[in-house]
């Protein structure tokens, strides 16, 4: 799937920038569409239509967005305020008012609606199922346990969000959108006259690769737990507790959530790494072409809000978990939060952490701009002294559109 992505994401971009992802066009108008649909929505629960996703149900599950938890009044006022003010802030924000007064609130207020679309609408079940999918597609789960899961995605509430996950980016980015345009900067690149400063590839190689480091800490330790548990280690809990979860199968899908995270963090490296920039060599077809940036940015975006989020909400559900493993008399507490949920408190920073590692690949890995013509006197793209020859202003050297294309 990645490869189909790649080979259709780059043949939309030619090597110089442009074309359909010239995000900066479009994307102030799909957020104001985006609005207005959900306005609708709005509306239709408003006349009783069914489907609101903040119940008195979802308020006590664990898995659930966080907004549900707030109550259905501070719910309602969110889905209210997605809907037709945001729309009409984003038409305001078309039309380019940008006075003094307006600019701080539209891009605080933008920000916020983004923020809270990301992280306060999403839940904890997208990242279980996204994190099930290679359990899934291995045929692992039992008959009924495989309908449950195939369930889970069509469930409404999952629809709500990815729809919510969607909005989310497309208001975040009118916001930088925005942002641009009444600062002066370039609309399609961002850049502005003057030095590049910690934007700047070399800058941004740096603290890229902390941040990459970072984000690898939680998956590793996480891993670690997991496969401790497979290998038959009762760490963190009782004998008994071991072998009941043992005859569930719950240490075999663990092992598997355990392995996707690692092979995440490993893809992770690819960000501060050659192979993330150019396809190595044994990967025929695609071997040794420029790797798209989006190919990289997209998922990465995803999963680094995904997990955030995940870690949110297991942090926010922490006190009921305490209390209930109190109740039951076979869980050792200390254990369990230590052990078994400890690794999954560190899924924020590994969020945060790989959200900041994309950044910088992206400023890495940008190209002079062919709209403003800004960062052409950079060095682009050069994360370390290990692989200086390819200079990126090369065009012999980097493949050409078509041999994307062709692919
Ligand atoms: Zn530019």
């Amino acid at each position: 799937m990645r490869e189909e992505q790649g080979s259709g994401m780059a043949s939309l971009v030619p090597a110089n920038g442009g074309g359909a992802l010239a995000w900066h066009r479009w994307v102030p108008y799909a957020a104001v569409a985006w609005s207005l649909g959900y306005a609708a929505l709005g509306i239709y629960w408003i006349v009783g239509g069914r489907g609101f996703p903040y119940t008195a149900k979802t308020a006590s599950d664990v898995m659930a967005p966080l907004l549900a938890r707030f109550g259905p009044g501070v719910a309602w006022i969110v889905v209210i305020m997605a809907g037709i003010p945001a729309a009409g802030m984003g038409a305001a924000m078309l039309r380019g008012v940008r006075n003094r007064a307006f600019r701080p609130l539209f891009t605080s207020a933008g920000v916020l609606l983004a923020g809270v679309l990301l992280l306060l609408m999403t839940g904890l079940g997208l990242l279980v199922l996204v994190g099930y999918i290679p359990f899934a597609v291995l045929g692992r789960f039992p008959a009924g346990k495989a309908q449950e899961y195939l369930q889970g995605w069509t469930d409404w509430g999952t629809i709500h969000q990815l729809l919510c996950l969607l909005g989310g980016f497309i208001w975040l980015g009118a916001t930088v959108c925005y942002g641009r345009l009444s600062a002066g900067a370039c609309p399609y690149c961002g850049r502005r006259d003057g030095p590049e400063g910690w934007q700047s590839p070399n800058r941004a190689a740096r603290w890229g690769r902390i941040a990459v480091y970072v984000s690898m800490v939680a998956p590793v330790l996480y891993a670690f737990t997991r496969y401790a548990w497979a290998l038959g280690f009762p760490l963190g809990m009782t004998e008994e507790h071991w072998h009941s979860g043992q005859q569930k199968g719950l240490w075999i899908s663990g092992l598997f959530l355990a392995t996707f995270g690692l092979v995440g963090a490993a893809v992770t490296l690819g960000l501060v790494q050659r192979w993330g920039e150019v396809f190595p060599r044994w990967m025929i077809g695609l071997a040794r072409r420029r790797v798209p940036i989006a190919l990289a940015v997209v998922p990465a975006s995803l999963v680094s809000v995904l997990v955030a989020v995940g870690g949110i909400v297991i942090w926010s559900s922490l006190p009921q978990m305490i209390a209930r493993g109190r109740a039951a008399k076979d869980i050792d507490v200390v254990g369990a939060v230590v052990v078994g949920v400890g690794p999954t408190l560190l899924f924020p920073v590994w969020g945060v952490a790989l959200a900041v590692a994309t950044l910088a690949y992206y400023y890495r890995r940008r190209k002079p701009c062919s709209v403003c013509g800004r960062g052409a006197s950079t060095e682009v793209g050069k994360p370390s002294s290990g692989y200086q020859k390819r200079q990126p202003d090369d065009k012999e050297q980097r493949p050409q559109p078509d041999a994307y294309v062709s692919q």
